[in-house]
């Protein structure tokens, strides 16, 4: 059946705990437009803008430019917009398509989080040496579509960010390889050379024309600003698209909570994201590293310590014994937290998987 990202075929989620102790979802869908059939048509202009106009209707990342004004304002002026938790969902059926976008744009600029604010985790890892590894604020881009990214590696330069630029079109796929390879002792075809991005549409707002067609109340307010205050208005106005995390509207009004729906567009994009799943799919299990002082510490008692059960001192029960002490040790080196204790004595699953992976 088809749902708010097409059709699916498969999910998988987790839940955990971040520092502020209140639980979150990390969710992958496959399905839909796959990865490979949006890296062949890069370079297919009249097939790209179809696709964009249905990724369009899956991904939003940008609000409308009233909303971003309302939004600065109140930041200004330090009023806490109202809780999109407490409101009400809409539904498009209900109050119409255009109402509908305008209730959830208002509820996205109230949302902690759905703008982007840098904090001390962006620059978490390799990826947040260089800028914010979640690359936000977002360059602009005028509509949703393929970008190509040419890596020019000069020798000796350590550098990382000069040594890569954003091609002005889409290269057509070079097809020589694939045509000269013998599939008798190449089973698998070569990937695509071109390292090609999907984009969002995140428009660069046209200051002036904006504001002269707000309502009279809005324009007052902002005629009423310092001058400091009016500039820094203006000049985030601008670019403020690139701060909005992407999000799903439907989801928006049935969670009101924060949200990020990316689309992972390319194959190397899809590589990236599984690369960083694969992280999640298995954080479960023990570390190697850790398994180590964990069974010393349980030869070390039972050694030291008989066990209480009748048969003790046999090879059966000191072997059942042993297991059992490393078992503990393993599950005693878990942190759960008390919001995942209790949500796991509601019965609510700390993993939801459609298909069983492997990992080779
Ligand atoms: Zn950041």
């Amino acid at each position: 059946p088809k749902g708010i990202f097409g059709t699916t075929t498969a999910v998988f989620a987790v839940v955990e705990t971040q520092a502020r102790k209140t639980l979150h979802g990390h969710a992958a869908i496959w399905g839909s437009i796959p990865p490979k059939f949006l890296q062949s048509i890069a370079s297919n202009e009249a097939i790209v803008q179809k696709v964009s106009s249905v990724l369009d209707s899956f991904y939003t990342a940008r609000l409308p430019p009233d909303i971003h004004v309302q939004g600065l304002l109140n930041k200004i002026h330090k009023v806490q917009p109202p809780r999109a938790s407490r409101m009400k969902p809409v539904t498009p059926s209900a109050i119409g398509f255009d109402a509908f976008m305008a209730s959830c744009s208002v509820k996205v600029d109230g949302i902690g989080g759905q703008m982007h604010k840098h904090t001390f985790t962006c620059r978490k890892g390799k990826n947040g040496r260089l800028s914010c590894r979640l690359a936000r604020p977002s360059g602009l881009n005028p509509r949703t579509g393929p970008k190509q990214i040419e890596f020019t590696a000069c020798e000796g330069d350590t550098d990382a960010l000069s040594t890569w630029k954003v091609l002005d079109s889409i290269v057509p796929e070079d097809q020589t390889l694939r045509q000269l390879r013998n599939r008798s002792t190449h089973p698998l075809p070569e990937s695509d050379a071109r390292c090609i991005v999907w984009e969002m549409k995140r428009e660069e707002i046209d200051v002036d024309t904006v504001i002269e067609g707000l309502e009279p109340r809005v324009k007052e307010e902002i005629d009423a600003l310092s001058d400091r205050n009016k500039e820094l208005l203006m000049k985030t106005l601008a670019v403020r698209n690139g701060a909005v995390v992407e999000f799903n509207p439907a989801l928006t009004e049935c969670l009101g909570c924060n949200t990020a729906a990316y689309l992972l567009g390319s194959e190397e994009q899809a590589r990236a994201a599984l690369f960083y799943l694969v992280k999640y799919m298995t954080k479960d299990s023990v570390a190697l590293g850790n398994s180590l002082p964990v069974i010393r510490q349980a030869m070390k008692h039972v050694n030291a310590y008989e066990s209480n059960a009748a048969d003790a001192g046999s090879d059966s029960r000191t072997s059942k014994f042993f297991m059992q002490r490393i078992v503990n040790g393993f599950t005693g080196l878990a942190e759960i937290s008390d919001t995942q204790c209790a949500a796991s004595l509601l019965g609510m699953r700390s993993m939801v998987s459609t298909d069983t992976h492997w990992f080779a």
